[in-house]
């Protein structure tokens, strides 16, 4: 299971691997594979309301269930930037203030090759803008306290989590 599923000959010289599970070893040039999890950004956006912003997959895995806009980062590419880009290209908004909220694991889809992920969250203040669902999104909607997605109707486990985690922060000080 996991991102070298299925790899049988080195991408760059065609000879047979070598090994089980990551790392896979060329013996033909000496490279070796290794399958690391790859980072995700996502960011919980509140409007003045306290409304929570949440887009409807438009691809798979899970398509038609909520998620929080995000996505892969590129290679090299910081963290933060990515989240800014990943908010331009899915809702148009700007990206203003944000607060670092938690890290969690999980996994894309449940295909054999389905690429383990470590997602990051932020709580996000906006700039400018009101949201147009584009890109992999087919529809945001902003959801009061109480009109959030059930947990079956979540795309991702770490959508729960970072869901939980504002929650947790929402919640009157019992002290
Ligand atoms: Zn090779």
């Amino acid at each position: 299971m996991g991102l070298l599923h299925g790899w049988q000959t080195c991408p760059r010289c065609r000879t047979p691997l070598e090994g089980e599970a990551s790392p896979l070893h060329c013996p033909g040039c000496d490279s070796t594979y290794y399958a690391n999890s790859a980072p995700c950004v996502s960011a919980l956006v509140e409007d003045a309301e306290g409304r929570l912003l949440l887009a409807r997959r438009a691809v798979e895995p899970y398509l038609g269930l909520w998620d929080c806009p995000g996505g892969f980062l590129e290679e090299g590419e910081d963290p933060l930037d990515g989240l800014r880009r990943e908010l331009a290209e899915e809702t148009g908004l700007v990206v203003g203030a944000v607060r670092f909220v938690g890290i969690w694991m999980d996994v894309y889809g449940d295909a054999p090759d389905a690429a383990a992920t470590l997602n990051i969250y932020w709580a996000v203040e906006l700039e400018e803008g009101q949201p147009v669902a584009a890109d992999d999104v087919a529809e945001l909607r902003w959801f009061g306290a109480d009109e959030l997605p059930t947990t079956d109707e979540l795309a991702f486990s770490t959508v729960e989590h970072a869901l939980a985690a504002r929650r947790e922060r929402r919640a009157p000080d019992a002290a």
